[in-house]
């Protein structure tokens, strides 16, 4: 076991951090609005997929650079450590490429990879519904065969980036009359977004930020060829890469730059005469949330050494999002009570320290435990299939 990197991957990182700091001297992204990992801009991503670093891990025959999860992973904390604006592309690099160089047909490579490599366009995922989340293979949405393409009703529930996104990557039942049960009848497809019949309304979530939506979909005509994999097949396929969403250092680094600005905001502040880091509590606390973020980082690295080996790190991921995301939330959490009432204050107040990024994060805090497969199932994983407790 070796716990440095190699001088290739040291030089990778310095690479990542040069072109970084490059942007941002060049004014090219603000960290500010990309908190919470919501920059969305087409622009900085054709930058990266001019360095090759979307599709960084896909195989070279399909236009990536084959390299390691590792590689993928210290990109990744940089861009992440930066604030870098890297939404249009993270869903189409991190799931839908390797979703379809997996399962998808050569035609369909043919026509997306290229495009997303090349940060031309970007998905969103539509996968739950009102009365499917957790337990996804409820998902009533139908796509019913009708000539040469699926006539497709229903509706999608936080859909991520579905005002923004081209397609939409889509869960739906191709078997709905049929007794079997739920998870072998359903199918998965590019939506084109711009489709007619597909209509996406805006929620508004507690932090007032158009993230997520809601996506409805009246009549809309999927060709065939637009079917991703098996028919029937869908529930399969998509557990096999929610591992690689739970899988990555995002996880542990959405609120970063909380972290960063509440040991300033403690070596800095005086209270009562004193500095905060004097007390012994504030000293026990933010000690303890700086241990949990170390073994997080180990947790996030032995998770891509692991995909690295050829395994799929099913119970590892699960193990590491739920001990990550559950610090994001811890951070946020001590972050807003150190910083007192001023740290209660939202971005745009005078008052607020660090324009309000820790009131902001405490409000984003909830969705890092439940997006991407929620604590409760992910503890269920770990029990049921990592420690093999179900013996009937
Ligand atoms: C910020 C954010 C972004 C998202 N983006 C997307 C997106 O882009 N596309 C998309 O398709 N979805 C998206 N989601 C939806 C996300 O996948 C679901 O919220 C998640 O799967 C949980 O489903 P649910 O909200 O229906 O909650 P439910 O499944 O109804 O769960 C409610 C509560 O009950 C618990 N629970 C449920 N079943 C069990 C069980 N068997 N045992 C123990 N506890 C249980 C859960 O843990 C949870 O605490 C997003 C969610 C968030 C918060």
């Amino acid at each position: 076991m070796d716990f440095d990197f190699t001088d290739e991957q040291k030089r990778f990182r310095e690479e990542v951090q040069d072109f970084l700091k490059s942007e941002l001297e060049q004014g090219s992204f603000d960290p500010r609005q990309n908190s919470m990992g919501r920059g969305f801009s087409q622009e900085f991503s054709r930058k990266m997929a001019r360095k090759g670093w979307i599709g960084l891990t896909w195989p070279k025959e399909y236009g990536g650079q084959g390299r390691s999860y590792m590689d993928r992973l210290i990109l990744m904390e940089e861009m992440l450590r930066a604030q870098a604006p890297i939404a249009f592309h993270f869903l189409t690099d991190r799931q839908v490429g390797p979703a379809l160089i997996h399962f998808g047909s050569e035609e369909l490579k043919r026509e997306f990879l290229p495009r997303i490599i090349e940060a031309e366009i970007s998905f969103c995922l539509c996968f739950s519904e009102p009365d499917a989340g957790s337990d996804l293979a409820s998902v009533r949405t139908t796509a019913v065969e009708e000539g040469d393409y699926y006539l497709v009703n229903g509706q999608k529930l936080w859909t991520s980036m579905g005002h923004r996104a081209d397609y939409g990557w889509l869960l739906a039942k191709t078997n709905p009359d049929s007794n079997l049960p739920d998870h072998k009848t359903l199918s998965e497809f590019i939506l084109d977004m711009k489709a007619p019949g597909v209509t996406v309304q805006p929620l508004i979530n507690i932090a007032e930020v158009h993230s997520f939506n809601e996506v409805f979909l009246d009549d809309v005509r999927i060709p065939k060829k637009y079917l991703v994999g098996k028919q029937d097949k869908g529930f399969d396929q998509i557990m096999e890469q929610v591992v690689y969403e739970r899988a990555g250092i995002e996880r542990l680094m959405q609120n970063y730059t909380v972290r960063e600005h509440l040991l300033e905001y403690v070596k800095t502040t005086k209270k009562n005469g004193k500095y905060l880091w004097e007390d012994p509590t504030i000293r026990n606390v933010i000690s303890t949330l700086e241990t949990e973020f170390n073994i997080g980082r180990l947790l996030c690295y032995s998770v891509a050494w692991t995909i690295d080996q050829g395994k799929v790190p099913n119970y590892e991921a699960s193990v590491c999002k739920v001990f990550c995301t559950q610090y994001e939330k811890r951070l946020s959490d001590i972050a807003t009570q150190i910083m007192g009432l001023y740290g209660q204050l939202l971005p745009g107040s005078k008052w607020a320290p660090y324009d309000g990024v820790a009131a902001e994060s405490y409000l984003w805090s909830p969705s890092y435990t439940l997006q991407g497969g929620t604590v409760e199932i992910l503890k269920n994983i770990i029990a049921l299939r990592g420690l093999k407790l179900q013996t009937k």
